[in-house]
């Protein structure tokens, strides 16, 4: 175990002052488990003037009395290691922060106040007898079990971010909760709706990224916290699919996580995998068939979830807005969503086929959404479909790469047609887009003469009957998913 120089001699300087230096939270919990902390916290007796005082090249960082004290190391995570007086926090009205904070001169009292016993030791930099560790964390850390400081319940009802935070460390640490403190998680989850959208984010945002994000999930489901969080994902609790699944709805979701947390997928896929079906159970319908499995009502047949991709795309982007996700991740999470259910049949394939795929979903989000369709596939628990599908899909992309697939890449813009004598306005948008569609079908219509051609053709035209082309030839991406239902409907008889 060791504690970076820079933070010794921080301590080093407040001993000379007269001051106690003491190692908190987790960066002495991730030592004491032989992990490299993410940042540094030291917890002294010193008054926040004081400390100013000691160090002048520090920054005051909040109203809470933490100061930032500057050190010349490289490593981001030591350029400012955050010094705090000790404190004690009272009254908690609102159930999220402390009505006041006081300063103490006791380091019992800071780690009173502290959430679980794993978090509440201290390591004094500047004894012989280093350890304080009123609430056993030590025993908590050798047995992995995540347990609440002081009276749980209380703990809870002080700060209700704790109940989140409680299942995001049992994620991260891989630890048990112990028993009364989830008692008092489960007995309080309500609380939950008392915290902000943006902290909560923060704390899902992190046990999501852990190794053990599926587990957790299945966890914040039995701890009554998922409804105050994502609550369309608990409609989903319980709910049957079709003879392509194994799992219900919830399941499948949670497991399509699992496998993009395995595969180690970035925040965007794991969101992707675990949203992917949350539009089913809205648009589940049964329906008779003759070969179907299933019996309900006397009648053979299955449950279908026609347009569940659609539904779905608007419920994530809605789910994501809540929980205060930046814009640019919520579309493109949304759009893996809306897309996931794309055919594709290496036997009836063809180019352009593969071009208008990627024209509709982006060439950067390709990868991603075939990343995202293995995790649907393996999360079904009978991936029947042969992952060979996808690699052939892989390879037509490949094979389609340097094609016309956007606007942008045609070998004509707007400045061209301009000189062509195209006026700007609606009807150059709608020309730029009928090229598009005829060089996606056709890769060597991409030549700039042969489309300086078309587009004096096309210019003859009214606007009307243009517009009506360009729709046409665009066919909106809405019907593409009707199609794709269709498609479904034909195969699966379902
Ligand atoms: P990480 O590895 O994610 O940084 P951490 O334990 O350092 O984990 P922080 O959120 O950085 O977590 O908090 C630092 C310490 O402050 C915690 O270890 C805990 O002792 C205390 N703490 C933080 N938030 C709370 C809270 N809501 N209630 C009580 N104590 C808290
Ligand atoms: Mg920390």
């Amino acid at each position: 175990m060791e504690v970076a120089k820079e933070v010794l001699q921080i301590a080093h300087i407040l001993k000379q002052e007269g001051h106690s230096a003491y190692l908190v939270g987790g960066c002495l919990r991730d030592l004491l488990l032989n992990k490299e902390p993410n940042d540094w916290d030291l917890t002294t007796d010193a008054k926040p003037e004081e400390i100013q005082k000691i160090f002048p090249e520090s920054v005051y960082e909040n109203e809470f009395g933490t100061v930032g004290v500057k050190t010349d190391s490289e490593d981001p995570r030591l350029k400012i290691v955050e010094v705090t007086t000790f404190r004690i926090e009272e009254g908690y009205s609102n159930k999220r922060h402390p009505d006041s904070v006081s300063f103490s001169t006791d380091i019992n009292d800071d780690l009173s106040r502290r959430d679980f016993t794993v978090n509440a030791i201290a390591l004094d930099l500047n004894a012989n007898d280093p350890i304080t560790d009123p609430f056993e964390g030590q025993k908590d850390l050798k047995d992995e079990v995540l347990r609440a400081v002081g009276d749980p319940d209380q703990r809870f009802k002080e700060d209700a971010l704790r109940l989140l935070r409680a299942v995001r460390f049992s994620a991260q640490l891989d630890f048990a909760i112990e028993q009364e403190t989830f008692k008092a998680i489960k007995e309080n989850a309500a609380l939950l709706e008392h915290v902000s959208k943006e902290r909560i984010r923060i704390e899902f945002e992190k046990l999501i990224m852990t190794d053990k994000a599926e587990q957790a999930l299945i966890l914040l489901q039995e701890l009554g916290l998922l409804q105050y969080i994502i609550p369309e994902l608990e409609e989903g609790v319980g709910v049957e699919q079709n003879m392509h699944h194994k799992y219900t709805v919830f399941e499948h979701n949670v497991k399509s996580l699992g496998y993009a947390v395995k595969q180690n997928m970035p925040l965007e896929l794991r969101l992707a995998a675990l949203l992917h079906d949350v539009g089913k159970p809205a648009t589940r319908e049964w329906k008779d068939y003759a070969k179907g499995e299933k019996i309900k009502d006397g009648k053979k047949g299955d449950w279908t979830f026609y347009s569940h991709q659609v539904v779905g795309a608007k419920m994530t982007e809605k789910i994501l807005r809540r929980l205060t996700f930046p814009a640019k991740l919520i579309e493109k999470v949304s759009l893996l969503v809306y897309e996931h259910m794309f055919v594709y049949d290496p036997d009836a394939v063809t180019l352009a086929g593969v071009r208008r795929l990627i024209s509709r979903v982006g060439k950067e989000n390709m990868e991603d959404l075939i990343l995202l369709r293995e995790a649907d596939r393996i999360g079904s628990g009978v991936p029947k479909a042969q992952p060979y599908r996808l690699r052939h899909l892989q390879a037509m992309v490949e094979k389609v790469s340097t094609d016309p697939v956007s606007v942008k890449m045609l070998k004509v813009n707007g400045q061209d047609l301009m000189s062509a004598g195209v006026e700007p306005g609606p009807k150059m948008g709608d020309i730029l887009d009928i090229l598009l569609q005829e060089v996606i079908e056709n890769p060597e219509k991409n030549e700039k003469e042969a489309l300086l051609a078309r587009v004096k053709e096309l210019d003859k035209m009214n606007e009307n009957e243009l517009s009506k082309m360009a729709h046409q030839a665009q066919e909106t991406a809405t019907k593409k998913q009707e199609e794709i239902d269709e498609d479904i409907k034909k195969k699966y008889f379902v």
